[in-house]
């Protein structure tokens, strides 16, 4: 396993080493690569539900990691019941394949503690590209989510969840990996060696049950 990158939505070079997030309609596996699959809520239509069923079949592929991203997002005009609903559906579909849930949040993150109560999930949540404070990152830490860090975040939060919750990526940024890596690697003040260590235990545990 050399995952070091749980989420972007550019298609890199090293193709083990990444979980590329696409939607069901623009999945095409290639060898040794890894996926999430979902309809990301910026990509919400009036006939969503039309594409339930290629998600599902999707989603049950073996080199599908994970579901989503999905989520919620309180800066965009579609509505936030038809976000839930969409979400909803992923959250399930998570349970019963056994996968853990990547999430999109925009200014939603009492929302989603809400529904990690409610929805009692089995299988573990990530929310992705977070950039919220120390406060927000320890009551989703306390709720057993992931968070995963990307380019922009803040340091007060990074600092402040234990290591065995923490998950990086490149998301949508031009910059590698290995440059977020070595900033947090500084900011938490860990050798990067070990960070990426104890990044890659996480990732082992999350994805393949180790
Ligand atoms: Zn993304």
């Amino acid at each position: 396993m050399d995952i070091i990158d749980v989420h972007t939505h550019h298609l890199r070079t090293n193709i083990s080493q990444f979980i590329y997030s696409c939607m069901p309609t623009d999945f095409s596996p290639q060898k040794g690569g890894y996926y999430s699959v979902g309809i990301h809520p910026w990509k919400i239509t009036s006939d969503v539900i039309a594409g339930y069923e290629q998600l599902e079949k999707i989603a049950r592929h073996p080199q599908v990691l994970a579901i989503g991203e999905t989520g919620l997002d309180k800066m965009i005009r579609t509505e936030l019941s038809l976000q839930q609903k969409v979400f909803e559906f992923h959250i399930n579909l998570a349970e019963i394949l056994h996968k853990p849930l990547i999430i999109h949040s925009v200014k939603t993150s009492n929302e989603i503690i809400q529904l990690k109560k409610k929805f009692q999930s089995r299988y573990p949540w990530i929310l992705h590209g977070f950039r919220g404070k120390k406060e927000l990152a320890e009551q989703l830490t306390a709720q057993n989510i992931y968070l995963s860090f990307g380019e922009k975040y803040q340091e007060a939060a990074l600092n402040s969840i234990p290591l065995n919750r923490l998950l990086l990526e490149t998301d949508e940024s031009d910059k590698e990996i290995f440059q977020i890596y070595e900033a947090v690697a500084q900011s938490r003040s860990v050798p990067i060696k070990e960070l990426i260590a104890q990044v890659q235990q996480n990732i082992a545990q999350l994805f393949f049950n180790q």
